[in-house]
């Protein structure tokens, strides 16, 4: 392992999808992890994961919670965010093929497409190249998977499919894929996002 996470709170936003996935690596890595689903519950926490599932689900137990404006405090405020599939929809700025009424949390300067494989390639496995966050291929889960279509300002790609089209971006803290690490027993991207946790603990201190 890596690095050090013991001191580490991260929270899984825990209104539906693959919750208890994340959970399981995130403790595997070390870190302290907790179930979100209230204001107390985020402020209690360094960084969230937003797992994948069904983006419009979530977004409607989010704001039913009265977590939307929470979660969007949050995250324009620094709060380090990973989001897997559902999740980064949830990030995104905009949402491409989103249902009627459907609402981001946003902060994630993107226009992700919900289900960008269509319904002929419902799920894929592919080793995806990753570089700044691992040397080796991350064998990569898609399952009904958003793609990411425009990149604003302040966003870097951090992984293409063979074909071009952007899987994994990153903006500041926050750090969105289309993919689904949790479900095959990798743990260096979620090792990565510790990583960068790490990271703004250390400058939130050296800030206060
Ligand atoms: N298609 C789902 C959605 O729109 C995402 C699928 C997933 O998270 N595996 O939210």
């Amino acid at each position: 392992m890596a690095g050090n996470f013991q001191h580490l709170r991260i929270g899984v936003l825990a209104f539906q999808g693959d919750v208890r996935e994340h959970i399981q690596v995130l403790e595997e890595l070390g870190a302290q992890v907790s179930k979100v689903r209230r204001p107390d519950e985020l402020a209690a926490v360094d960084a969230l994961v937003i797992p994948g599932g069904e983006s419009s689900v979530m977004d409607k137990l989010v704001r039913l919670f009265g977590m939307q404006q929470p979660l969007r405090d949050a995250i324009a405020s620094g709060l380090p965010v990973f989001g897997t599939c559902a999740g980064l929809i949830m990030m995104a700025d905009h949402i491409v093929d989103a249902i009627a009424e459907q609402e981001s949390l946003g902060g994630l300067h993107v226009d992700v497409r919900r289900n960008a494989f269509g319904t002929q390639i419902d799920s894929f496995e592919v080793d995806l190249e990753m570089p700044g966050v691992t040397a080796e291929p991350v064998p990569a889960t898609f399952i009904r998977a958003p793609i990411v279509e425009r990149v604003g300002e302040g966003v870097r790609v951090i992984s293409q499919l063979a074909d071009g089209r952007i899987v994994a971006v990153e903006q500041g803290y926050l750090l969105g894929i289309s993919f689904h690490p949790e479900v095959n027993g990798d743990t260096r991207v979620h090792e990565y996002f510790l990583g960068r946790v790490a990271q703004s603990v250390v400058e939130k201190k050296a800030s206060i």
